[in-house]
């Protein structure tokens, strides 16, 4: 399972960086580059965090389903990199959100 960082902080789920779910969907099915991938877990935060409102603590590894079929650490639809950063500091929708660490295996 790939070790989280979340850069999302307007995200219901995110808590220091970490996501409180136990598995995330990154979107981008015909996706060439890092901006045409999003976070489709995301959940615009309005007031607290999941952490605040249900005690959940927030994991750094994570069950990651993406259906960014170009990347090279996408098989079978599910991540196998080690480490992914999620980017979208002040995004309010989903496709404000990306994947830091899609890599196009055409573009390799
Ligand atoms: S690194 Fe690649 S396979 Fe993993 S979540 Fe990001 S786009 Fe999907």
């Amino acid at each position: 399972m790939p070790v989280l960082d979340c850069s999302v902080k307007t995200c219901y789920y995110n808590e220091d960086n970490k996501c409180s779910l136990e598995g995330i969907k990154v979107e981008g099915r015909s996706a060439d580059y890092s901006d045409d991938t999003a976070c489709g877990s995301f959940k615009l935060r309005v007031g607290e965090t999941m952490t605040n409102a249900c005690g959940k603590e927030p994991t750094a590894a994570l069950h990651v389903e993406c259906s960014a079929n170009k990347c090279v650490f996408n098989k079978s639809n599910k991540c196998h990199a080690e480490h992914i950063g999620i980017a979208g500091t002040t995004a309010d929708r989903v496709d404000e959100t990306e994947c830091a660490s899609f890599v196009n295996a055409e573009y390799k």
